[in-house]
């Protein structure tokens, strides 16, 4: 394992977070530091990034082994040239988050797909920017970014709405926001009486477990709410002893946590790949909760696995670990109306 300059301040989330490499410069630096070279030609790079930013934290970097579409977090977050091959069948919003005819999106901070629980959207901002991404339409543009008032108007929607049971943060990552920013948001939500669980989806315990920070632990083990926190580790790789150390952490001071993991081609598409995943993630007490077949989004076809081939892992896995550790294998629908449960296909 090569890295890219490590620094003093290595182990400090803002430094991870404010050294990300965002340009074809910094990637060729990074490269030629680990003893490869970039075979990107430069309009190809900025055709691909024009529709979708890269973004990869020297901690991410970090754990690529080899350079190239081979390696599992390599495929992941280096922009490929298959970026540009979109198929007529891939959409721009393909879980249907604004799709006018259900409008399951009356605010912009704020989706209500289901009856008792919301998705509430502080950010649009991400640690990394993943090119599988089912949200890249929006990821990573400031236009998303939910101002003061978009937030106020979601408090508002959710007190309105007694019918609410969870609110759930994502983004963009909600992670990437500071303490005090956080703990605002989350003091509102835990002063609302009706809602009785909050969750974080994020994908910081992967690629800038840093964030994990003690500090951070005691705002969120503070309030009167259970908050899960849903992490989303895609290959046994991504758990280092870093992850797992912050991780366990935040678990000791009663923090429970969820993990979603993509089904992506070359990256985690094996009986053997998952297995190792998920034994892994309940051995730092992180309980496996979904498997996504990856949504119909433009430009990510090299990264999808047919449903079939889906299924077949997930029956060769089924006698290889406990129940507890298989999570659901799911599909979004592209209209809006949320999940389809696929292993439902076996009956
Ligand atoms: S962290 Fe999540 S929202 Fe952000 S780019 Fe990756 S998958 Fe998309």
């Amino acid at each position: 394992m090569i890295s890219p300059a490590k620094n003093l301040r290595w182990d400090d989330w803002t430094w991870q977070h404010g050294h990300a490499c965002k340009d074809l410069a910094t990637l060729t630096e990074w490269l030629e530091q680990a003893g490869s070279v970039n075979r990107m030609p430069t309009n190809v790079f900025n055709e691909i990034t024009s529709t979708y930013r890269m973004g990869i934290t020297p901690y991410y970097f970090d754990l690529i082994n080899q350079y190239d579409d081979t390696d599992p977090i390599y495929r992941q977050i280096v922009p490929t040239v298959e970026e540009l091959n979109i198929s007529t069948d891939e959409l721009d919003d393909p879980i249907g988050d604004e799709n006018p005819a259900r409008g399951s999106r009356p605010l912009k901070a704020l989706i209500h797909r289901y009856t008792n629980r919301v998705l509430l959207i502080p950010t649009a901002q991400c640690a990394v920017y993943c090119r599988f991404c089912f949200r890249k339409r929006l990821v990573g543009d400031t236009a998303h970014n939910a101002r003061e008032e978009d937030l106020q108007a979601a408090y508002d929607y959710i007190r309105a709405h007694p019918e609410i049971e969870e609110v759930i943060l994502t983004g963009g990552d909600p992670l990437t926001l500071g303490d005090q920013a956080l703990h605002r948001i989350l003091k509102e939500l835990d002063d609302i009486q009706h809602l009785r669980v909050i969750r974080i989806h994020s994908r910081l315990p992967v690629v800038n477990p840093f964030r994990l920070t003690p500090e951070l632990g005691e705002i969120i083990s503070s309030l009167v709410k259970p908050v899960w926190v849903s992490a989303h580790f895609n290959h046994p790789s991504e758990i280092t002893e870093t992850a797992r150390k912050h991780i366990l952490n935040w678990v000791s001071m009663g923090i429970p946590f969820l993990n979603q993991t993509v089904l992506l081609q070359g990256v985690n598409d094996s009986a053997e790949v998952l297995k190792e995943l998920f034994l892994s993630l309940i051995e730092m007490k992180v309980k496996p909760y979904y498997l996504h077949q990856a949504d119909m989004v433009q430009g990510t076809g090299h990264l999808r696995v047919s449903r079939g081939h889906g299924l077949d892992i997930l029956k060769e896995l089924q006698g290889e670990v406990p129940g507890y550790a298989l999570p659901h294998y799911v599909q979004d629908r592209s209209d809006g109306s949320g999940k389809i449960p696929l292993q439902n296909q076996w009956v």
